[in-house]
């Protein structure tokens, strides 16, 4: 017996939570549950990540956690309990597949193309650190964090796992055209990863051509990787392409913890009715148990899942609209009485069950993720980020009083695209300017220098933010402005 956390949810949570645990005892799968408290009702008692300290301890000891949909009360200042939860316990790789259901009509499978796709979406970094500022009241800002060691967890998690799944292509979807330096350190680190996987097609693909051939050719694609914001929308798109979110289980694997659930939200319209559909959340569960190595009782609960979508049964979020639905625990009974019967298209293997690799361990301090770094380093200069609603040369003639000796003032742009020292009176200006002041002859530059220019400038603007030039072996560890 494993002993998992179970968190039932909001809203449709509990009933669908109830509905697959009911599944679950009657195909004597060997879990216990350990029924913690998460989500909007908790925020409500008074606590401010939306779990109490008990259930964290739970779930820390336990590794793997079960939960349902849940709420986050609204307005500033509450954070998505399900982002909270995926952050701290750094649970890197979002893995979700979407395959055709049979019994599921889309246009695909009213086409005869079948899909079977593997999103893996980095979960931690990007622009979901939450890091945001108002720089001037014209002006937010929200930090992208690209990491080589996050990066390096995901790429390497999801070559593994498309290894063990018998894949034949990974794909990497990005926009390094764009962010070179970000989305260029995702795709450096992926085809670095490639290497160590010869028998695997690696290849890559900018992320609107990805969403366009996932329309258009969604049977050519197997496993495919992305980062965290590309991911989100791009998982969403597949959910669309095999019936919606209702058949799109999800599962957030880190080293110590992972957390299995439904992607849909909490449906505050159908709760408490008997409505809901509970497929996406018993696939989540089916993920689950194949994650904690029991593979056969997982694949005998799938085909009894397989065979009832096939056989007509549904709920009123979809199906045939000329046979009358049913409701979440008669559609979980349906699934009961069917065990032991194999579905017509894509039945699950009988396999064995292999030996659970999830490992749970009580950590003494936070791990540190560091790549060795090999390059010298040095800092050639500074991009000041200054308030201004002057025109680009007054902007110019003020930054070439500051700094002098030690700096040249290299190029002024507004939102990335250059306007000094040639530009375009086209381009629309807001009251921020990038300033980007570089080192003499690529001189190494000490932080002291930075301070003594910033504290020069402030003399003549409020200085926002500010951001090192740096270089490593000799090239520019930063991106020029459009036009320069
Ligand atoms: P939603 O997914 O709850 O509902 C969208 C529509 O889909 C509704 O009409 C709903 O009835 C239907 N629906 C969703 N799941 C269904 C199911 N299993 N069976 C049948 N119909 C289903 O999205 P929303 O209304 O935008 O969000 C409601 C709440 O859920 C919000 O508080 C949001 O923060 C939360 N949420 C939680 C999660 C999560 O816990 N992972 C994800 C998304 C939204």
């Amino acid at each position: 017996m494993i002993t998992i956390a179970v968190a039932k949810g909001d809203g449709i949570g509990p009933e669908i939570m109830d509905a697959v645990l009911h599944i679950f005892n009657a195909a004597n799968v060997p879990l216990k549950y350990d029924i913690v408290e998460m989500g909007k009702w908790v925020f409500d008692k008074g606590f401010s990540n939306g779990m109490t300290p008990e259930a964290q301890e739970t779930i820390e000891s336990l590794g793997v956690l079960f939960k349902g949909p849940m709420e986050t009360p609204k307005g500033k200042g509450v954070k998505s309990i399900n982002v909270t939860a995926r952050k701290t316990w750094n649970t890197y790789a979002n893995k979700r597949t979407f395959q055709t259901l049979h019994g599921v009509d889309t246009v695909f499978s009213k086409a005869g193309i079948p899909i079977d796709i593997t999103i893996v979406r980095e979960n931690i970094e990007d622009t979901y650190g939450g890091i945001e500022h108002m720089l001037t009241h014209d002006v937010a800002l929200s930090r992208r964090f690209i990491t080589r060691p996050g990066s390096m967890q995901v790429i390497r998690y999801a070559f593994e796992m498309a290894k063990k799944k018998g894949a034949k292509r990974i794909t990497c979807g990005h926009k390094a055209n764009i962010m070179k330096i970000t989305d260029g350190l995702f795709l450096e680190v992926f085809y670095k990863v490639a290497k160590a996987y010869p028998t695997l097609k690696a290849d890559d693909i900018i992320v609107d051509d990805l969403c366009m051939k996932l329309v258009t050719r969604p049977d050519t694609f197997d496993v495919v990787v992305l980062t965290n914001l590309q991911g989100d929308i791009v998982s969403d798109l597949c959910a669309g392409l095999v019936g919606g979110l209702g058949f799109a289980p999800s599962a957030n694997i880190g080293d110590h913890i992972s957390i299995f659930e439904a992607v849909h939200g909490t449906a505050p319209d159908i709760a408490g009715k008997n409505l809901a559909n509970p497929t996406a959340l018993l696939l989540s569960g089916i993920g689950m148990l194949q994650h904690l190595g029991l593979m056969e009782i997982a694949a005998n609960i799938e085909n009894a899942l397989l065979y009832t979508l096939e056989s007509g049964v549904h709920t009123g979020d979809f199906g045939n609209k000329q046979t009358a639905p049913i409701g979440t625990t008669e559609f979980a009974q349906a699934i009961i009485n069917n065990f032991g019967k194999k579905p017509t298209h894509n039945p699950k293997p009988d396999t064995d069950d292999i030996a659970n690799t999830c490992t749970v361990y009580k950590l003494d301090k936070n791990p540190m993720l560091e790549s060795v770094e090999t390059e010298q380093e040095k800092i050639v200069g500074v991009d000041m980020f200054i308030e201004s609603n002057e025109q680009p040369n007054s902007v110019a003639e003020k930054c070439l009083a500051h700094g002098k000796n030690i700096f040249n003032l290299v190029t002024i742009s507004n939102r990335g695209t250059q306007v000094w020292p040639t530009g375009s009176v086209f381009t629309n200006l807001v009251n921020q300017y990038r300033c980007r002041f570089e080192s003499i002859n690529n001189r190494a530059l000490s932080q002291q220098d930075i301070i003594n220019l910033y504290s020069s400038l402030s003399k003549d603007f409020k200085v926002c933010s500010l951001e090192l030039l740096n270089m490593w072996h000799g090239s520019k560890a930063y991106s020029l402005a459009q036009g320069q």
